[in-house]
């Protein structure tokens, strides 16, 4: 009987992390404008690129497509996604929200981690980045046009390949909050060794190494902070401030010699929060020839729809041109949008209606990524 008692725990287990992805990550269905021929042949034309979603989180094969949350590769092909980055979450306290957190409570990491099973459930931070890298892998185990994007001749074959075959996606590794490195420098070394090339310093509270937006102190960097942004540098590892506090986002600035991302969020000129940037910021990150990555949720955009997204898009354009905006998505990290990656056409059809002329929107939809990307990785 103990081999079914296993089964039995098993699928209730896989069940229960479906059940919880399913009333975290929702769609909820907007009006999506009609996609014409004109916008159909550009987006299939395109290399779109999205600079974040944190679908590894709830362990799904996502060679398979499955009806709940918002990404798996079918979806991507479906969606014409070229290059997907995939975020490590590794901890997100019960009540997170955007104003004032503090770096303890009960972790929903744990708890997803111990419903499905995983090392998650027990692990340090930094088990879990080697856990969701782990997952990444075996993915790209299971499809040979899935491609890991380690390196700039990475991203040349990603074009080449992809140029003959529309089935080749790229896929890349980033961290949300370096907490996950747990102060050891040692974890750097590793992180870039698993594959991580991307890694935003804050998350959702302030940590050892700098200041969250939706921190309590919301502070600077510190020292330590410093010293791994340099190493991030050296190694070619994005610098990403995303969830950054305005004073972190500063000092990084001030700090970085390469273009930064900030893989998803949005802008106060059309919306505005703690989760967004101020004018001020997006023109200091278009100044170091960075890219601003929009998402399509509420908080981002105050709104679910293409046109809200266009809109913020049309913002950081008009003050710093189009060269430093692009798809930042948050798919699958705990959002509810109003179209999954399968409907990114849509994007493009907003774009058009917004009045972009062509090669602009190629560049929106990934070609601004791929240029930071050339310039950043190893
Ligand atoms: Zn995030």
């Amino acid at each position: 009987m103990r081999p079914l008692g296993t089964a039995a725990v098993l699928i209730v287990s896989l069940a229960s992390v479906a059940c919880v992805e399913g009333f975290i990550n929702e769609v909820e269905p907007v009006t999506l404008p009609e996609v014409s021929e004109r916008a159909r042949a550009l987006h299939e034309s395109a290399l779109v690129a999205d600079l974040h979603a944190d679908s590894l989180l709830f362990r799904r094969d996502l060679t398979k497509r499955v009806s709940r949350g918002h990404v798996d590769v079918p979806r991507l092909r479906e969606g014409g996604v070229g290059l997907q980055v995939l975020g490590v979450v590794t901890r997100v306290y019960a009540g997170t929200n955007l104003d004032r957190n503090e770096a303890s409570g009960f972790d929903l990491v744990t708890l997803l981690g111990c419903v499905s099973l995983r090392r998650a459930c027990f692990g340090g931070a930094f088990e879990r980045v080697e856990e969701q890298a782990g997952l990444l892998a075996k993915n790209v185990a299971r499809d040979g046009d899935l491609l890991w994007i380690r390196t700039k001749a990475d991203l040349a074959t990603l074009r080449e390949r992809r140029a003959a075959n529309a089935n080749v996606v790229g896929v890349s590794l980033g961290i949300e909050g370096a907490h996950a490195l747990e102060g050891d420098p040692a974890n750097l070394e590793q992180a870039f060794a698993l594959g991580v090339r991307m890694i935003g310093l804050a998350h959702f509270f302030d940590n050892a190494y700098a200041g969250s937006a939706h921190g309590v102190e919301k502070g600077g960097l510190s020292r330590v902070g410093r010293r791994t942004l340099a190493r991030m540098e050296q190694l070619g590892i994005t610098v990403d401030l995303a969830h950054s506090s305005p004073t972190a986002i500063d000092e990084t600035l001030a700090t970085v010699s390469k273009p930064v991302v900030v893989s998803h969020g949005g802008v106060k000129g059309t919306c505005d929060n703690l989760r967004t940037l101020s004018d001020d910021h997006v023109r200091a990150i278009a100044a170091g020839g960075g890219v601003i990555g929009i998402g399509y949720w509420e908080a981002a955009i105050c709104g679910t729809k293409p046109e809200h997204w266009a809109r913020a898009v049309r913002h950081v354009a008009d003050l710093v041109g189009d060269e430093h905006v692009g798809l930042g998505s948050d798919y699958d990290g705990a959002t509810t949008v109003g179209f999954d990656t399968s409907q990114l056409a849509a994007l493009t059809q907003a774009l058009l209606d917004a009045g972009f002329e062509e090669n602009a929107i190629r560049r929106i939809l990934g070609g601004n990524v791929l240029r930071v990307l050339a310039q950043t990785l190893p």
